[in-house]
């Protein structure tokens, strides 16, 4: 990768002395600092006005003990956390993450990232993230609660409508956003549906949010191909994880006349090749909540599953890696470059390495950053916002067509931005330059706070 800009490579190893430890948020950091360097040659007055330095320090950083009792009876103990980052363009906006791999560096390095993501929106959304280091997997319903409940407990008095808004992320859906909105509710008194997004559609959430994330991956790749002619039609598909991301960004590439031939979970993946049942997959993960062999054994002798390799060594003219952060490493990039892979959009927050990235790019793969790909799901949150503050609710069809057009926006807005600053096709820094030059105007605007 290339080298930094003098006076950001300073900045970057500030970031490496004050968070010692924290490899994912440093590793955010750089990935947006080498594009930057064209930025502040033009314009020194954001590196002069400390504005890039004041970026990487979260506004405000929240970490509690979160206690509650299992089924059993026995006192557990997690560690929540809510990194407030930056409100110069809205309240805080971004998904909590239940997770055991969870700590302040993770939650950090994805708060980074919102930043510029909500940015690309251009919707009135600041950037932030949270979560817990407490694993749902294997945990009863009323575990799930209980614990939700305890979290909800202290970060009440963090959030509001204008303040901070959290969703889901990993291990975070509806079931758990229902429970913590529950509790919101019963500790302030108060019905106040902008508070939380991903809320279920009887209870204030929007039609589309479930399906946003993956959806807009998909119509931002179409993008791509639209823009050399191509479409979806005939093209193999593979898409990593299994979760809500992967699911709707399956069911998308299918309606758009793709196939997906395979995706995976933490256990192993699953090769398909007439295209992944959803139905069954939606089956198996989100009503039973299995494991991918559930999926395969069900699909009796039409898929295989294979454990202990990697799902992108299955041949595919598109990837969409939607399971979790560095799942992409430079082997399996080379695997991907090899098969004919010509395009790789994240659907996951920085699932490529750096390493990986950095193939792609010299072999000439078109690779969409998860900030400009997966931004479909938090738009669709600001536009659940929407309907809340305005006490309305938008159907199917109306919400989609909007996503669909602010995914066509943020396409257009970083491939025009890389242009103009001297990188045609470099979604990378178009993505970051386009996402930081908004937030930073607003802070510009706002002064030193
Ligand atoms: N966790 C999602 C993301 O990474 C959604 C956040 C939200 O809807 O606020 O963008």
């Amino acid at each position: 990768m290339a080298g930094l800009h003098e006076k950001l490579q300073a900045i970057y190893e500030e970031v490496g002395q004050r968070n010692a430890g924290e490899q994912e948020f440093h590793q955010a950091v750089y990935e947006v600092l080498t594009s930057l360097g064209p930025v502040v040659a033009k314009h020194p007055e954001y590196a002069d006005g400390a504005i890039i330095r004041r970026l990487c320090e979260p506004e405000r950083q929240i970490i509690f003990r979160v206690p509650w009792h299992d089924d059993s009876g026995a006192a557990q103990i997690n560690r929540g956390f809510r990194v407030e980052f930056n409100s110069a363009l809205g309240p805080f906006k971004g998904g909590l993450r239940f997770h055991p791999s969870v700590y302040l560096g993770i939650v950090k390095f994805l708060g980074f990232e919102q930043i510029f993501k909500n940015s690309l929106t251009g919707l009135p959304i600041g950037g932030g993230k949270g979560g817990s280091d407490f694993d749902p997997k294997g945990r009863s319903d009323a575990e799930i609660m209980r614990f939700c409940q305890s979290f909800m407990t202290e970060l009440y008095r963090h959030i509001g409508e204008y303040t901070d808004v959290p969703a889901g992320d990993i291990g975070v859906g509806m079931r758990e956003i229902g429970y913590l909105f529950g509790q919101y509710k019963r500790i302030t008194n108060r019905y106040e549906s902008g508070v939380l997004t991903g809320k279920g559609l009887t209870w204030g959430g929007s039609q589309v949010r479930t399906e946003a994330t993956g959806y807009g991956t998909v119509f931002f790749v179409d993008e791509i191909l639209r823009s050399s002619g191509q479409s979806f039609e005939g093209k193999q598909v593979v898409v990593s994880g299994s979760g809500n991301v992967a699911i709707y960004a399956i069911e998308k590439v299918h309606a758009l006349g793709g196939t997906v031939v395979a995706c995976s979970d933490s256990g192993g993946y699953v090769r398909d090749e007439k295209g992944i049942d959803l139905d069954l997959l939606k089956e198996v993960k989100e009503l039973r909540r299995g494991r991918i062999e559930d999926y395969a054994e069900a699909r009796g002798g039409a898929a295989e599953v294979v454990t202990g390799r990697s799902v992108w060594e299955v041949p595919c003219d598109i990837a969409l890696p939607c399971a979790t952060q560095n799942e992409v490493s430079g082997t399996d990039a080379t695997m991907l470059i090899n098969s004919g892979c010509q395009i790789v959009a994240e659907g996951a927050n920085m699932p490529c390495t750096p390493e990986a990235v950095k193939f792609f790019e010299e072999a000439g793969v078109r690779f969409a950053p998860g900030k400009a790909a997966n931004a479909g799901g938090v738009a669709t949150s600001a536009l659940e916002m929407q309907q809340n503050a305005s006490r309305d609710s938008w159907n199917f069809d109306d919400t989609e067509a909007r996503l669909a057009e602010i995914m066509r926006r943020i396409h257009d807005r970083c491939l025009a931005t890389a242009d103009e600053y001297g990188q045609p096709g470099n979604y990378v820094a178009g993505a970051n330059i386009a996402g930081f030059i908004r937030v930073a105007d607003a802070m510009l605007a706002l002064g030193l706070v």
